[in-house]
């Protein structure tokens, strides 16, 4: 029998979850209302264990300088680029957040999370080298994404790309693109200090810790049933906001808080799987993120592309992420978990997305089947002399895509963004999704702000224009704020100067 603790508290704020999302949400709250209490509940040992963890994500700072999934060719043959910019405004957001944050010393050692990498694009055949081109002539008119260079010409990009291109014959056209002021992010080594930062501002943090319920009270305060799994007690906390940042968690949590707003809402989980070179030496041979053009009747989120990365005080070489599917909602999850999110009140959107789905689903159980040497052959489209025993496998996070019923898509259509959900009196709020994800957390918690404080929006406004510069603004259209911001962020985060940034993390790398 689990014993009752007599352990309680009353806070302002309580964060379930120890990810980048509440690492990001506490250390803005902190600025704006430094008198805020805030209490995290997480139930793993440590912070940035599960997607935020740099083994469990990609890394790549999305700004949309290399996902060809974010700019679609109309019926017209024309490029939409309006997500495209989106995103990358998004990204902007987090640059001029975490240079606020180094500036004033509330993190330091920005090269531990974020490192300069040229982002490119890559694609083969005719119609796609055609798409890649109308894309590049589309994205480098516009002001975010100036500097993109576009080749077709096989010996730039040996130059580029040299290991993708070693052994090739030159008989079917490929073209990429390339852009210097592409990122690798580091967003576990982020979340961690985030986390220490919340500490030394006395947030009240919980590993170890559970949550197993959420009530409302009488009192209009939010309640938690939280288990300390340490001691094997079962503690209550309330508190008058509550955010559920429980990664692939949140829809669970979402559902036992009742609130209408998360009814009819499911999740459909797609597990991730990276290969990792083992050799240095073919590790050396790169450096970017190259993205490459989603299968057809793939997702977009296994896009595969071949990352250079900054793990471990060590330089890696990354490739994938394999999709598949497991019935988990987190990495550390449990196989009930898909069918335990099933409610009486999501059942038809469930089943609706179930029939709507067979293909998708199909792939992703073919996917999780594959041998070893059949993801070899998917590596070797992207480096024709990949050798087998410089690869190895690694498991990745899960993420859990919202399922939910849509004007345009109708019953149980499957989304592939993130999306807040919050009670109508602001006081709770969950995130769901997880694209872009890490990138855009920045924005999507003072999303949850807007929603959830709109009264208090005023008065915080200068203080997150302090901290966000462009806050409310659209950089495309403020040209010499973009260039200003695009300088500035480089410079406090150590980006600009590229030798220089490589021989420091290899000096960082030596004294490791
Ligand atoms: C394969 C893969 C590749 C990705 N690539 C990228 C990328 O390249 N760039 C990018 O920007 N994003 C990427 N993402 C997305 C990104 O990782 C996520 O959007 C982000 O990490 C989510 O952060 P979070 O804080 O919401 O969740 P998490 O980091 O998962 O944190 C949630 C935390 O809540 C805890 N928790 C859950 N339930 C409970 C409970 N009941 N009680 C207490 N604690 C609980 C968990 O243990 C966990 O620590 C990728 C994700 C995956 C899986």
């Amino acid at each position: 029998m689990v014993e009752m603790s007599n352990r309680e508290t009353k806070t302002d704020v309580i964060l379930i979850g120890a990810g980048v999302m509440s690492a990001t949400l506490g250390t803005i709250l902190k600025e704006i209302v430094p008198e805020w209490e805030i209490s995290v509940f997480e139930k793993l040992a440590n912070a940035g264990e599960e997607s935020s963890n740099e083994w469990n994500n990609a890394g790549t700072g999305h700004a949309a300088l290399c996902e060809l999934n974010y700019t679609v060719e109309k019926p017209d043959g024309s490029i939409d680029i309006s997500k495209a910019i989106n995103i990358n405004e998004q990204f902007q957001v987090s640059m001029q957040f975490w240079s606020y944050l180094v500036k004033n010393g509330l993190i330091n050692n920005p090269h531990e999370f974020i490192m300069p990498l040229p982002h490119m694009s890559l694609v083969q055949g005719e119609q796609n080298v055609e798409f890649l081109k109308k894309r590049f002539e589309a994205l480098s008119k516009n002001p975010l994404f100036q500097g993109m260079e576009f080749s077709d010409d096989p010996s730039k990009l040996m130059e580029w790309i040299p290991l993708i291109m070693n052994g090739r014959t030159p008989d079917e056209p490929i073209a990429a693109t390339r852009i210097e002021t592409g990122t690798d992010v580091n967003f576990g080594a982020l979340t961690r200090m985030l986390f220490e930062h919340l500490e030394s501002k006395n947030v009240n943090i919980n590993y170890n810790h559970s949550v197993d319920d959420i009530k409302r009270t009488n009192d209009g305060l939010w309640e938690l049933k939280v288990r300390n799994l340490e001691k094997g007690t079962v503690e209550r906390h309330s508190a008058k906001f509550v955010f559920i940042g429980g990664g692939g968690g949140s829809l669970h949590l979402l559902q036992k808080s009742g609130i209408p707003e998360g009814k009819h809402i499911g999740g459909f989980p797609v597990s991730g799987l990276f290969m990792v070179c083992n050799n240095p030496e073919v590790v050396d041979q790169h450096l970017g993120k190259v993205y490459g053009k989603a299968k057809v009747g793939a997702p977009p989120m296994s896009v595969p592309h071949l990352d250079t990365r900054y793990i471990d005080n060590q330089k890696s070489l990354l490739f994938g992420p394999f999709a598949g599917f497991t019935p988990k909602f987190l990495k550390n999850g449990s196989n009930m978990d898909l069918i335990t999110s099933i409610k009486p009140d999501n059942l038809v959107t469930m089943l609706a997305a179930g029939a709507k789905n067979v293909p998708l689903t199909k792939y992703l159980i073919e996917q999780v089947m594959l041998s070893k040497e059949k993801r070899m052959e998917e590596l070797r489209e992207f480096i024709p002399e990949a050798k087998s025993e410089d690869w190895d496998i690694v498991v990745a996070g899960q993420r859990v895509q919202v399922i939910k019923d849509t004007e345009a898509g109708g019953k149980g259509t499957l989304q592939f963004g993130t999306e807040v959900i919050n009670a109508a009196d602001g006081s709770i709020a969950a995130l769901l999704g997880a694209s872009p994800g890490a990138s855009t957390a920045v924005h999507v918690m003072l999303q949850v702000l807007n929603k959830c404080f709109p009264q208090q929006m005023k008065e915080w406004e200068p203080k997150i224009k302090e901290m966000i510069p462009s806050y409310g603004l659209s950089l495309m259209k403020n040209t010499e704020l973009l260039d200003e911001i695009h300088a500035s962020t480089a410079e406090t985060l150590g980006l600009t100067d590229k030798e220089a940034v490589y021989s420091d993390k290899t000096l960082v790398l030596a004294n490791a």
